[in-house]
């Protein structure tokens, strides 16, 4: 099975991703598999690499080929796309390399948060400039404003300042959200409401899942 998961950055679909891979599942990242082309010193390592450094997105054709090998290698596996396809274009080019492998998306499954509700997560969420460990709303530090594993004074993520978080919602109206529309043409899309521990909404989303069973 082949799940979808969008979101705004801050919804919270990457912990419940993660959440299912407890069960088994492979939760699959465009930035992951692109990290681990490097790190395997695939045939595009160099360029990747390149562009990752500089916080750039790599040409399709690099995306794609890094896509085709990474899934695959997961074979049979259940995966959870989490965080792409990003736009329309990147989910048709999804769907011709799933075609190729011979597998295919289940469905979509929509983590609804309130941007005001993923506004205060992200004010709420500290990084250990140290040792990178990241504390939000359900993963509080013993001493509050300090690193747990070290001591080291929290600060706010640079990535999660005001003017960064408003882009990000702004690419995910007008680029993410229109994937939605287009994928109700060929499978199913399923809204799950994100709000709430991630256990609560793990569950709700597992409901959702029993039922393409
Ligand atoms: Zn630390």
């Amino acid at each position: 099975m082949i799940l979808v998961f969008i979101g705004p950055h801050g919804s919270g679909k990457g912990t419940i991703a993660q959440l299912f891979s407890r069960k088994g599942w492979v939760s699959f990242s465009m930035g992951q598999a692109l990290r681990e082309h490097v790190q395997r010193m695939g045939k595009y390592s160099q360029e990747v690499d390149r562009f990752l450094r500089a916080g750039k997105l790599v040409r399709n054709k690099v995306a794609y080929a890094v896509l085709h090998e990474h899934l695959s290698s997961l074979k049979k596996k259940n995966i959870i796309f989490d965080g792409f396809p990003r736009n329309v274009k990147q989910f048709r080019g999804a769907r011709s390399i799933l075609r190729l492998l011979k597998r295919d998306i289940d469905a979509f499954i929509f983590i609804d948060v309130p941007d005001s509700e993923v506004i205060a997560r992200l004010k709420e969420r500290k990084q250990c400039p140290r040792c990178q460990r990241i504390y939000g709303k359900n993963v509080s530090p013993r001493k509050k404003g300090f690193c747990n594993a070290d001591g080291e004074k929290l600060v706010l993520r640079t990535d999660d300042n005001p003017a960064v978080i408003r882009d990000r919602f702004r690419v995910f109206y007008e680029e993410t959200f229109p994937v939605m529309d287009e994928a109700s043409k060929y499978y199913p899309v399923f809204r799950v409401n994100g709000v709430g521990s991630p256990t609560v909404v793990f569950k709700r989303v597992s409901r959702v899942v029993s039922l393409l069973n």
